[in-house]
């Protein structure tokens, strides 16, 4: 079955065809990778598109950049991109900009 992903630069909706493998498709408007191992730095039109258009699950860290926790689980976060894509999209919002 066919699946939408969301490109992680430029947003747009692409079509992956039933057995493509992600991890190395590329965006088709863009032309960069649709994966990049790296949790997608979205605004709220970003993070919504990623999550109404995108097939796959997206997992939000929703962060602030005067919080310590935040800044201490970045890391790991930024590592669990590399492990789930392209089977979930990692993405990271500043509460404080958005
Ligand atoms: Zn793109």
């Amino acid at each position: 079955m066919a699946r939408h992903v969301v490109c992680h630069n430029c947003a747009a909706v692409n079509r992956l065809a039933a057995g493509r493998t992600a991890a190395a498709a590329k965006c088709g408007t863009c032309g960069q990778a649709l994966f990049n191992g790296q949790p997608v730095d979205a605004d709220a039109e970003i993070l919504r598109r990623q999550i109404s258009r995108s097939d796959i699950p997206v997992l939000i860290d929703v962060w602030a950049p005067w919080c310590g926790p935040c800044r201490m689980m970045a890391p790991a976060y930024a590592e669990a991109a590399k492990i789930l894509e392209p089977e979930v999209r990692l993405a990271k919002l500043n509460s404080q900009e958005n």
